[in-house]
């Protein structure tokens, strides 16, 4: 059975999608098979693969109940990697689940069939807290949170475990922490290096020893539609993700 886990962190552009397509990319390389599902309206997995938003069915069509998950997922011409695309009709689903049965769990459910086909299955969240993450957090065995090095990258901290708890509690008592990773990590700058020590006392042996680096290549890589590996493949961002996958495929090792 494959392993579901939500990248999330309510806070915006701390590097979810980024890591997301990376790390999955790497895991497929590596012979893992790994599906993406992005449930975020802004749909930036789907245009990092390449994926014209528009022209597909999505996980809007699959959390509305229209669509089968199967119907829409699409294999993407990287290594072991299919993407389950979103589109900007995602917006409004938040208003639209609130009226629909089982609306905290609807796509635990649409992704149950597919768990026996991936080894992973990757859930990219959307920077918010409403009906959606929920929902993802609750298909989810554990949940992979991305923090940017910044001043402020323990503020929220809290709320976000809070959420994590909440979901605990009331749907999913299972949901586990799957790991920490600092991203856009500049190991020259004095603040990076005691926001580490604050996320290390916080998180402890949940933070991966690898951090992600900031480089432009990374930033660049989605406007041509291509994972790092395939994009620049002796970048330092390659690099940081293979090594993130080495890390996540060691924790999993069962
Ligand atoms: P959102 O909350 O809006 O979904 P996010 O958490 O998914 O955002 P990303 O989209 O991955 O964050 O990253 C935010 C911005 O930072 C993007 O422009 C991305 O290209 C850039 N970025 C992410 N990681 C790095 C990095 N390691 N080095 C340089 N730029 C990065
Ligand atoms: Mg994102």
């Amino acid at each position: 059975m494959g392993k579901i886990v939500s990248v999330f962190n309510q806070k915006g552009g701390v590097g979810k999608t980024t890591t997301a397509v990376n790390l999955a990319s790497a895991l497929g390389l590596a012979g893992k098979k790994v599906l993406l599902v992005d449930v975020d309206p802004q749909g930036n997995t789907t245009s990092g693969f390449g994926i014209n938003k528009q022209k597909t069915l999505s996980s809007y069509e699959v959390l509305i109940g229209t669509a089968a998950a199967d119907n829409a997922i699409i294999e993407t011409e990287y290594k072991n990697v299919s993407v389950l695309p979103s589109k900007s009709d995602l917006a409004g689903a938040e208003i639209e689940l609130t009226d629909l049965e089982r609306r905290e769990s609807r796509l635990k459910t649409a992704l149950l069939p597919l768990r026996e086909r991936y080894d992973f299955i990757f859930i990219d969240c959307p920077p918010s807290l409403g009906l959606i993450s929920i929902n993802a957090l609750n298909a989810s065995d554990s949940v992979l949170v991305p923090i940017q090095c910044e001043f402020y990258a323990m503020e929220g901290l809290s709320q976000l475990m809070a959420t994590i708890r909440q979901v605990k509690r009331s749907y999913n008592p299972m949901l586990e922490l799957e790991g920490v990773v600092l991203t856009m990590y500049d190991g020259r700058l004095n603040l990076t290096q005691q926001v580490v020590g604050e996320i290390k006392k916080y998180f402890a042996k949940k933070l991966y020893s690898t951090a992600i680096p900031r480089t432009v290549r990374l930033s660049e890589a989605p406007s041509f539609g291509m994972p790092i590996q395939y994009f620049d493949k002796r970048s330092k961002g390659a690099d940081a993700y293979n090594k993130l996958a080495k890390e996540f495929i060691k924790n999993n090792r069962k």
